[in-house]
């Protein structure tokens, strides 16, 4: 185990994550490969910069799905630029944006982008709104969505809502990535790690006394330690 020095890098046979930066309020980004295949799972702020360094410009443009697991901005502020690079630089490919039923920053961001761009777009992109925990595979990889807790506080900064939230399992030949996003302890988060190849659990929350937002340290670590290796991630700088 070990906890939030970005970047973390982690690897079985062929299946790769990176990840680039998770700390909340500020950006998440993490990089997903095989050997020719990307993914992106929330694509926070300094995603781009973070993808060039790391893969540059022609594996940017191979990246074939977004995952978000939510819309906080710390989760998606890096859509906009990620897709218009990909505009500018000639993607070819379609690009699959999956994301959880009833978030409406991808959807506006992605009808705002469309409104801009839709005439000198070169590539073609899905929006996949997941509603349930139907598995979906993409390029030889198995994604099995699952609904988490995640709540934001309204303006009044007492009553709060559930954001539509997910985690995400990914599966490839055998090998299993287990990511929470953001959440509060849940039960289909302890059912989906529980051994795993690997699981990325948030502990976000500050205090000792658990909420509805975010997992305690000591949560955090209970899941994780339920997979065969884990990090804890999103916990606050
Ligand atoms: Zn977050
Ligand atoms: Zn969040």
């Amino acid at each position: 185990m070990t906890v939030h020095k970005y970047p973390i890098e982690w690897s079985k046979d062929n299946f790769s994550i990176k990840i680039f930066c998770s700390i909340p309020n500020i950006a998440t980004g993490i990089l997903i490969s095989t050997d020719k295949n990307f993914f992106v799972v929330d694509p926070g702020d300094g995603i781009l910069r973070d993808l060039n360094k790391e893969i540059g410009t022609d594996k940017i443009l191979a990246i074939s799905d977004l995952f978000i697991t939510h819309g906080h901005h710390d989760h998606v502020g890096g859509v906009w630029s990620l897709l218009t690079y990909m505009r500018v630089m000639h993607k070819k490919s379609p690009l699959k944006i999956h994301y959880p039923e009833g978030c409406v920053e991808i959807e506006s961001i992605y009808n705002a982008f469309l409104k801009v761009y839709s005439n000198t777009l070169p590539y073609k992109i899905y929006l996949e709104k997941i509603s349930g925990t139907k598995k979906l595979n993409s390029k030889k990889i198995v994604i099995n969505p699952f609904p988490v807790i995640h709540k934001e506080y309204l303006h009044d900064g007492i009553t709060t809502r559930q954001v539509p939230a997910l985690g995400y399992k990914f599966n490839y030949e055998g090998i299993k990535i287990c990511y929470g996003g953001d959440t509060a302890y849940c039960e289909t988060l302890v059912k989906m790690a529980k051994g795993s190849d690997l699981a990325i659990i948030e502990a976000g929350h500050e205090e000792d006394t658990p909420d509805e937002m975010h997992m305690t340290m000591s949560e955090a670590k209970s899941i994780g330690k339920s997979a065969k290796d884990y990090y804890l991630v999103h916990v606050p700088e």
